[in-house]
């Protein structure tokens, strides 16, 4: 079972809001393990949302079982769902390591050993989008999470997400959230809100050094 990456660089809050939002772009490269349940989850599990206070987040499947968690009947997360699995987490964790990069095609397939061509229609054909797709994805996410938790400035706030260029920021913003950033700023996020409110703490998680052996 091929269940670990080396290093997600999110924080607990990062993982929570990619749990709400039942996020399937993230599964594989985290558990949500309720403490009150004792089941582990995948980031896009729809049942019902744990309370904050309860959750822990593991990066390795054998960590959340050894924790004595069990796997969620309704999501699965034990479960991998094609063999090519394991190339499309490996590419997609290195994107969300390597987002503030100037990232190339050629780059993620040159860490996952695959020729570019190869990786791009594997990677479209098991996630229904190109990996420069999902780099966007991961860049608007992060670009997100800043806008609502921190007061940085939209353009510091665009280069620290990785984009290159604050046009490239607000066309890719918008495509994802339908409002400018700073439209997005002034709305806020419940959610988030409610955890900076309770003052959760951002525990940075990091789990080994370098990637886990495949
Ligand atoms: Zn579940």
């Amino acid at each position: 079972m091929n269940g670990t990456v080396g290093t997600i660089r999110l924080s607990f809050e990062e993982m929570w809001e990619r749990i709400m939002a039942c996020d399937a772009r993230y599964d594989g490269m985290f558990f949500t393990a309720v403490k009150t349940t004792r089941i582990y989850c995948r980031p896009s599990c729809r049942s019902r949302k744990p309370k904050q206070k309860n959750v822990e987040f593991y990066l390795h499947m054998t960590e959340v079982e050894a924790a004595g968690y069990r796997p969620c009947k309704r999501c699965q997360p034990e479960v991998e769902h094609s063999p090519w699995n394991g190339f499309i987490l490996e590419a997609r964790s290195f994107i969300v390591d390597h987002y503030r990069e100037d990232l190339r095609l050629k780059d993620i397939a040159d860490h996952v050993k695959l020729s570019a061509y190869y990786l791009e229609r594997l990677f479209k054909q098991e996630t229904g989008e190109t990996p420069r797709m999902y780099l966007e994805k991961i860049r608007v996410d992060r670009a997100a999470h800043l806008l609502r938790c921190s007061e940085r400035p939209n353009l510091e706030v665009c280069y620290e997400a990785g984009f290159r260029t604050p046009s490239n920021f607000y066309k890719a913003f918008k495509r994802h959230h339908d409002c400018s950033p700073g439209e997005y700023r002034s709305q806020g996020a419940p959610i988030v809100r409610e955890a900076i409110r309770r003052k959760a703490p951002e525990r940075e998680l990091k789990a080994g050094n370098g990637r886990a052996a495949r």
